[in-house]
């Protein structure tokens, strides 16, 4: 596998500066093979792969993780922008009933996708018709009559009077019919053959023309491979579409088609099909698609783990950091004279991973909150911030004094150092990131 390949050039340094040449070669060697063996196109994968290396030479070398895992991290984000990067959801019209007209060859999964589809649109509160637009194939109509059933949508199919045999006459009546019976969604299947052929794509060319389509889907099986591209092609000139469904998801198909077709063709993929079940349908999801591509699960999860083991790491040493002298109340001012500086914080803190609780605290703080502590503090002498233990009753209505607070401020104050300290401990033993001293809870 891909995985074990790429062990191979995983080199554990962690380097300073930018990735090397010969780590990005290496590994963009290993990406090729993969996106090939994915059956993505070779031009796609030419044209991605070089993208990439420009790129990661441009990247400054992480910390985290070793360089071969940073390629293939880099490798992952380009693949779920590109196939997601102009991910769009189904148009709807603005008067009228919305026409969604499925294209694709001959068992790539349309009459199957017109069911789920339109049961997918009716638990959105949707009410489709689903047409039966292909006269061409024995028990198409039939196929799409007992889909229908299953899912409770309502099937409209030639007989006399609806235009039997032609389907442009079939698709026309069916917006009619939509209209009286106010439907919202119009699904049209088509026929598709076994090959591209000029017959066919004048046909649906002749159907988009009479039903003017809000949305063309090209439904492509994904278990086709290489041919995926040609096909996508051949519909695009032909009849031309605004997405693309991929099918046969469930089966061991990489899925390369699907970034070979985005890039080549520029429609986004939108809706996936993943079994012969009419519930087995979704939204298509990037990720996991360019997971799949790279087929390397297992190392995208470990770069994941090492960059979170990282972070540990380093929230780890910044409490050593803190704990390694005795903590003042002097620190403790110091860290909340920090806190004001930092002013806007909150940006910086919402780039660190497991900080949601520190977050909230800062968003929902008072900053005259940390003028009154530090106004307390000043009124100590420096004995009683070095050494808090020694702030008795006297001493404490001295500061309330001084400072101008009341001596239940002080020993509120007082008790949320030593509040403070302890959860301080409890961090340089290992127990997290409980919060920020210093902070209101
Ligand atoms: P059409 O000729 O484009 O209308 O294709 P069909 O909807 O008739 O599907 C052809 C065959 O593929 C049927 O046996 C379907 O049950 C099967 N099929 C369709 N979609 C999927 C899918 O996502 N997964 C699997 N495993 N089979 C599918
Ligand atoms: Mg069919």
């Amino acid at each position: 596998t891909l995985s074990d390949r790429l062990s191979a050039t995983f080199k554990n340094l962690r380097g300073k500066g930018r990735l090397s040449e010969a780590d990005i070669d290496a590994t963009a060697r290993e990406i090729r093979i993969a996106l090939l063996e994915a059956d993505v196109a070779l031009p796609v994968v030419k044209d991605f792969v070089a993208a990439v290396k420009e790129r990661a030479r441009g990247e400054e070398v992480s910390q985290a993780l070793n360089p071969a895992q940073q390629v293939v991290k880099i490798v992952n984000e380009e693949l779920i922008e590109i196939l997601g990067g102009e991910t769009r959801r189904l148009r709807y019209a603005k008067t009228g009933p919305t026409v969604i007209m499925l294209a694709g060859l001959q068992g790539a999964g349309k009459t199957t996708l017109a069911a789920k589809l339109a049961l997918w649109l009716k638990d959105q509160g949707k009410a489709p018709l689903l047409v039966a637009c292909d006269l061409q194939r024995p028990n198409a109509v039939q196929q799409l009559q007992v889909n229908g059933e299953k899912v409770g949508v309502p099937v409209f199919a030639p007989e006399p009077g609806n235009g039997t045999g032609d389907p442009v006459s079939v698709a026309k009546a069916s917006i009619e019919e939509a209209k009286r019976k106010l439907h919202d969604v119009v699904i049209v299947d088509t026929a598709g053959r076994l090959g591209v052929d000029a017959e066919m794509m004048a046909q649906a060319a002749g159907i988009r023309d009479a039903v003017q389509p809000d949305e063309v889907l090209f439904v492509v099986d994904a278990m086709i491979g290489q041919d995926a591209l040609t096909t996508a092609q051949a519909f695009l000139d032909g009849v031309g579409y605004d997405g693309v469904v991929l099918t046969k998801l469930d089966g061991d198909a990489r899925g390369g088609a699907a970034l070979s077709i985005r890039q080549v063709t520029g429609r986004p993929v939108m809706f996936a099909s993943t079994g012969e079940k009419l519930t087995d349908f979704d939204v298509f999801h990037p990720d996991r698609m360019a997971s799949r591509i790279l087929d390397m699960g297992d190392v995208l999860t470990l770069i994941e783990q090492a960059e979170k083991a990282f972070d540990q790491e380093e929230a780890l040493r910044a409490a050593e950091k803190l704990t390694g002298g005795d903590f003042t109340l002097d620190d403790f001012l110091a860290q909340m004279q920090q806190l004001k500086k930092l002013g806007s914080m909150t940006s910086i803190l919402k780039m660190l991973p497991g900080m949601g609780q520190i977050r909230d605290q800062i968003e929902n703080f008072d900053e005259r909150e940390i003028d009154r502590v530090e106004a307390i503090i000043r009124s100590m002498t420096p004995a009683e911030r070095a050494n808090p233990k020694i702030i008795d009753g006297s001493r404490r209505s001295r500061i309330a004094k001084g400072s101008g607070r009341t001596v239940s401020d002080v020993n509120g104050l007082v008790d949320r150092f030593f509040e403070a300290r302890k959860m301080m401990m409890q961090m340089a033993r290992g127990g997290g990131m409980p919060g920020m001293p210093g902070m209101p809870g």
